[in-house]
């Protein structure tokens, strides 16, 4: 990492200097009470028979960009009117989707965020989404129902989804930290698992600064993505192009205690 100027402060991270373990300093909430990511227990969830199925509708045509921002790969979407949206399940309104971005490891036997029944996936993939009834996505941001974040664990197994090839050949075009290029006509529906069953609860951001305003959706059946897509995403760089090249990689939070806050499932 390049040493910063004094009185610069520390920009956050995941190495050993700037890794979750100091964002506190910088971001006090990220030793709130609601953080996440948490460990899933599916024995003690409550199966909720009052929780819903959810649904998008998702305007293909609202893919913007996609971006190394150092930290992650996102991908950008036009959220200034209700065009690609989630609603149902948890949620008591219409989410507008803002964001894709992905967390992986550096070997595949870790990498995801949320650990269901002590399995850590090789990623997941965030679908980033805010309360269209405030103003703004600042706005939501101050709120606790402000964001709707799906979660999709990616394991690597035997028939990877063809769906996620679309990214991964972008990855070429956004190798170092700030590089970015068009990503247009993209439904990112097709890479949500063919059953829909979910776990909720209320959490927050998982990277700084860390805000207590997401409800979880996170979905029980995992992706299949093979080794080769795994490489392909530790090849980005977490440095700009004129920096040695330092391999985007392990940009995952660990697990945060669940304190006093319920995670519910649907019945099936
Ligand atoms: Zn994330």
């Amino acid at each position: 990492m390049r040493k910063q100027s004094t009185g610069e402060a520390l920009t956050w991270g995941y190495s050993k200097e700037n890794g979750p373990d100091s964002w506190h300093t910088s971001y006090p909430i990220a030793k709130g009470n609601n953080q996440s990511p948490v460990a899933i227990l599916s024995k003690d969830v409550f199966k909720d028979p009052a929780l819903l199925p959810w649904f998008t509708g998702y305007d293909p045509g609202a893919a913007k960009n996609i971006r190394n921002t150092g930290k992650t790969l996102r991908i950008a979407f036009d959220d200034t009117f209700d065009r690609s949206v989630l609603r149902g399940g948890p949620l008591p309104g219409i989410y507008r989707l803002r964001q894709l971005h992905i967390h992986w490891g550096s070997t595949s036997d870790k990498g995801s965020e949320h650990v269901v029944d002590a399995k850590r996936h090789a990623g997941e993939i965030h679908l980033v989404h805010w309360n269209s009834s405030y103003s703004n996505y600042a706005d939501a941001l101050r709120k606790t129902d402000g964001v709707a974040t799906i979660a999709i664990l990616m394991e690597v197994g035997k028939n990877p989804k063809p769906e996620m090839k679309r990214i991964i050949e972008e990855i070429d075009a956004i190798k170092t930290k700030g590089k970015e290029a068009p990503f247009l006509n993209f439904d990112p529906s097709i890479l949500f698992p063919q059953n829909r069953s979910y776990y909720t609860y209320q959490g927050s951001f998982t990277t700084p600064p860390c805000e207590e305003c997401v409800t979880w959706i996170v979905m029980k059946e995992p992706i299949s993505v093979d080794e080769q897509q795994m490489l392909k995403l530790r090849s980005l760089s977490s440095n700009s192009a004129e920096d040695p090249h330092c391999p985007l990689q392990d940009n995952w939070r660990p697990l945060q205690p669940l304190n006093n806050r319920m995670i519910r499932s649907t019945c099936q």
